[in-house]
């Protein structure tokens, strides 16, 4: 009965996605179908049992994997982004989007331990997800969530997502029969697989040993960002549930619940909107309150940020206006909740991109 229903859930989730003519980024399905499917959760550094540093801060100036399309299409979505597909729980992206074209090359980013495998998630209600993973088995089947990932030596993981793995250059396939082997940066390790919705991409994540999800744009040589994020509308929630409009520059009788940012993130030339890495507000008086995802995921009390508090996913305006939070393939709205100090007086609310690009809203708390 319970091998049905988890079928059954697939088979939804399958129809789901078919219904929004759109391929889901990333596979998510419970972990039960996953298990059925010959997956098991997976340990993101198999090749260092021994002793690991960690260095305070990941590689950088690094280069992108791919070669981007042209200037309009490069980093499609950010790591941030709010990814909701069909019946699956929204999650966050957590790797950027390259835009690449089909069959094009996929290098190493790193110099470090190759591996292959296909992988898939299952989902947890506060955004976080558990890897799932078939290894290499040196006979590879067309599957469009397979995994090249690199590890350094000191602990960082760097993977490569919508990988072509049938069609491997024989140096990959050689390494990946023998295992353990150190590939340089630089070197082509495969192509991007055709994708059959939306654009052809690589989703390009870096995880340090402990899990934490990085911000590649932090790290890398990125294309040009002068563009601050947008803020599309600034919304107040009180404690009986009432939602108000704030108005920038204008008098706000307090106390809020909490705030709601309206905003969207994008660059130069770019086609595409993400969510940005940071969203705060701050008082005259110095209290204050951000999400600051720039360097890495994680919440101003050092613990995984659950998605359901970052993100408000409905809200209906003083208008009657019901805004969604919604995103997939760099399209989309989000609506980011700042929990409102109890303060009083003139405040700030700021909404920063990784480049430093900042849009500042304020107002007066009565
Ligand atoms: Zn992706």
């Amino acid at each position: 009965m319970i091998t049905r229903f988890f079928l059954l859930t697939a088979l939804l989730l399958t129809f789901a996605f078919g219904a929004n003519q759109s391929v889901a980024d990333e596979r998510v399905l419970p972990a039960a179908v996953l298990q059925k499917m010959g997956y098991r959760p997976f340990n993101s550094f198999p090749h260092y049992r021994g002793q690991r540093i960690v260095r305070s801060e990941p590689p950088n100036n690094l280069k992108w994997p791919v070669q981007f399309v042209d200037a309009a299409r490069t980093i499609a979505q950010n790591y941030v982004n709010y990814q909701q597909y069909g019946l699956a729980l929204p999650y966050y992206h957590k790797g950027c989007d390259l835009r690449s074209p089909a069959k094009s090359f996929v290098k190493a980013p790193v110099t470090g331990v190759l591996e292959g495998g296909y992988y898939s998630y299952s989902d947890n209600p506060d955004g976080s997800e558990v890897k799932h993973w078939i290894p290499w088995n040196g006979k590879p089947h067309d599957d469009l969530y397979f995994e090249l990932a690199k590890t350094t030596t000191d602990g960082y993981r760097f993977e490569l997502h919508h990988v072509d793995s049938m069609n491997l250059p024989k140096e990959t396939i050689q390494a990946l029969n023998k295992g353990n082997v150190v590939v340089q940066e630089g070197t082509v390790v495969g192509s991007v697989i055709p994708w059959p919705s939306d654009y052809d991409h690589i989703h390009y994540n870096i995880l340090r040993q402990d899990g934490l999800v990085i911000n590649p744009e932090a790290y890398t040589v990125s294309p040009p960002d002068h563009i601050a994020p947008k803020i599309h509308g600034v919304y107040g929630v009180r404690a009986d549930g009432s939602v108000i409009e704030l108005v920038n520059g204008g008098t706000v009788s307090g106390p809020l619940q909490y705030a709601v940012v309206a905003t969207t993130e994008t660059r130069d030339n770019s086609v595409y909107v993400q969510t940005p890495p940071f969203v705060g507000i701050q008082f005259n008086t110095r209290e204050l309150f951000a999400w600051d995802f720039r360097k890495a995921l994680i919440g101003p009390d050092n613990k995984w940020p659950d998605i359901r508090q970052v993100f408000v996913s409905k809200l209906r305006t003083p208008s009657g206006k019901v805004l969604s939070t919604t995103g997939q393939y760099g399209k989309g709205l989000f609506l980011m909740r700042l929990n409102v100090p109890p303060a009083r007086g003139p405040f700030v609310i700021a909404v920063s991109d990784t480049a430093g690009n900042t849009t500042k809203f304020s107002g007066v708390m009565q």
